[in-house]
């Protein structure tokens, strides 16, 4: 089954009197379990289409169907709960909280969600801090912990809540080559155990040949998807 599935979706933005068309006629099916990255030169609607999928935004024209549901119509908060239940973000510059610990900024998602108890959430935090190894520095505030760190906080963070899909935008762009090559082993490993979603964008080629999908967008269209083994791709 598609976990996303968006059908001849447009997104323009106004910038004063012009109008950016930031994504044309996108068409695009992704499979639960998939570990896709969306590739494509800065200012090409990278950005733009993973904050569609996370229903950070709405399309200007078209469908969007999130774990089977259509998400047009829906309300603010509507909205604001799927993305909860169902959504976690990583974000290229991390987005901590600064004057929160790692553990505190793992648990902030987990208090939007009323269902699960304090006890619960103390469980969560210390589960998904084991995950990306880093136990130890629960206490530590951002500005404690290497930029690797800090990206696994919010990993852990996003991972939390148990996401069907996690949304990662350039998660790789401000590390260093080979901490950027651990977090996405770390994500791909993830992937593999609790078969959860991965989307990521990237323009860095290293990092695009770690994934089991691509999809390349070029000025707001899919100019090409393949997958890994280069057999199956269509343009
Ligand atoms: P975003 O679109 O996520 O806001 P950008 O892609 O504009 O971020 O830029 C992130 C950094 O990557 C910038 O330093 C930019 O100069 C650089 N950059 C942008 N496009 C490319 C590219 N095609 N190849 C290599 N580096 C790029
Ligand atoms: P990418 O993530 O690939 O760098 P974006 O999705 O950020 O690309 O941007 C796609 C296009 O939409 C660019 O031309 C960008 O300038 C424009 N754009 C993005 N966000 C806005 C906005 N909030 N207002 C106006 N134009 C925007």
């Amino acid at each position: 089954m598609s976990i996303v599935r968006l059908e001849h979706v447009f997104k323009d933005y106004t910038l004063g009197e012009q109008a950016v068309q930031a994504l044309k006629d996108i068409t695009l099916s992704i499979d639960d379990g998939a570990f896709l990255a969306i590739a494509g030169p800065s200012g090409s609607g990278k950005s733009t289409l993973l904050n569609l999928i996370g229903c950070i935004d709405t399309p200007t024209l078209g469908k969007i169907l999130i774990n089977g549901q259509d998400v047009s119509g829906r309300t603010p908060d509507e909205l604001a709960d799927l993305r909860a239940r169902t959504i976690g973000f990583i974000f290229q510059t991390f987005n901590l909280f600064p004057v929160l610990s790692a553990e505190e900024n793992v648990e902030y998602p987990l208090l939007q969600l009323k269902e699960i108890s304090a006890a619960e959430r103390r469980n969560r935090v210390s589960q998904y801090l084991a995950i990306v190894g880093l136990s130890k520095l629960a206490r530590h505030r951002p500005n404690q912990l290497s930029g690797g760190q800090r990206q696994r906080v919010a990993i852990a963070r996003a991972l939390a809540t148990q996401p069907k899909i996690v949304l990662a935008d350039e998660p790789t762009a401000n590390l260093d080559h080979k901490t950027g090559e651990g977090i996405l082993q770390l994500m791909k490993e993830i992937n593999g155990n609790f078969k959860t979603t991965f989307i990521f964008s990237t323009h860095d080629s290293r990092v695009m040949e770690m994934a089991d999908r691509l999809v390349r967008i070029e000025d707001g269209q899919i100019v090409r998807q393949d997958v890994d083994d280069n057999e199956n791709w269509t343009s």
